[in-house]
């Protein structure tokens, strides 16, 4: 059955003159159709995740198709049941993705090949090929390509670095990368090839988003679902042999559902089923579970008294200086 709404996932790296002008007349013009989302606009381009009614997101499209920069902007399109979004961002970076390399690139002069679905299946099936997953811890541990290296990093600027201290297991393969939508193996791919880190450089095209909806490759050798940073958290991938791959971060069974560490100084993201994260009282640590402004047990209204019996059935005590 069709849905009523739509997400877009879509970017262009292009040369924009007075980003910060265009950031403001975007902004209108999306508030005055109803849509919303995140919009990054930068001098290098515009890198953006909406979601609307179909009528609005079709206004939106043909508004950017319009202008001659953007007359060939490729939007992902996915369908939806509602709003993916609770607001309308549209902001002015110096990135449209934070990299922050020592010396900047520009993607149009300098990147990976960009591999169609079906090449990349074939291609992460070499033997002579490592893959690696360019997405964030707590996207990778919801989700992945079988095989796929895991960076095991908490922010894509974090990346070069990790690449420069492994390279010397990259420099006589062949590399392949992807993310969600493209847009971060853009630059990242081109920073490979402009350090000389593998022998070949291939970047997945239009990203996770693009290969689960190609009819050909429907997702095959994704495991897990996709993460994604809107409303929705996660999206299946896999339509060929969908499986579960999260794991709940207190016990390890299967789970899917997102949730942040209580302690607002902490907010790590983590994996827990709404019974572990009660009994755990919102907290990935002990520290997390008895810091003074812990949200879960705010929103929780829990008396003090009620959070020292929470945490002795756990084994654990609340320190006396600690009040609810
Ligand atoms: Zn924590």
């Amino acid at each position: 059955m069709s849905k009523d709404y739509e997400v877009l996932l879509y970017y262009k790296y292009v040369d924009i003159d007075d980003p910060e002008q265009f950031t403001k007349d975007e902004l209108m013009f999306c508030k005055s159709i109803g849509l919303r989302g995140r919009i990054l606009i930068s001098d290098e381009g515009i890198n953006g995740t909406v979601s609307g009614p179909k009528e609005v997101t079709k206004k939106y499209m043909d508004h950017m198709h319009a202008m001659d920069k953007f007359s060939d902007l490729w939007f992902k399109i996915n369908e939806a049941d509602d709003y993916a979004h609770k607001k309308m961002f549209v902001r002015y970076r110096p990135e449209i993705v934070s990299l922050k390399l020592d010396e900047d690139l520009d993607p149009n002069q300098i990147t990976g090949n960009h591999l169609d679905p079906k090449d990349f299946r074939t291609a992460m099936q070499d033997e002579d090929t490592v893959l690696i997953d360019t997405r964030n811890d707590y996207e990778y541990e919801l989700g992945h390509f079988q095989g796929a290296i895991n960076p095991d990093i908490r922010a894509f600027r974090e990346l070069p670095q990790w690449l420069q201290d492994n390279k010397d297991k990259f420099m006589d393969k062949k590399v392949l990368v992807y993310c969600t939508g493209g847009v971060r193996c853009e630059k990242l791919s081109g920073y490979l090839v402009r350090e000389g880190i593998g022998k070949e450089i291939g970047q997945l095209n239009g990203g996770i988003e693009n290969y689960g909806q190609d009819e050909e490759t429907r997702g095959d050798l994704w495991e897990g679902k996709m993460y994604v940073f809107d409303e929705r958290i996660s999206v299946p991938i896999n339509r060929v042999s969908p499986s579960v791959i999260g794991e709940d971060y207190f016990d390890g069974t299967p789970c899917e559902r997102y949730v942040n560490c209580g302690n607002p100084e902490c907010n790590r993201q983590m994996l827990a089923s709404e019974e572990n994260q009660e009994k755990y009282l919102g907290g990935c640590s002990h520290e997390c579970r008895v810091h003074p402004r812990n949200r879960y047990i705010q929103a929780k209204g829990w008396s003090t008294q009620e959070v020292a019996d929470r945490l002795a059935a756990i084994g654990e005590e609340l320190p006396a200086t600690v009040e609810f």
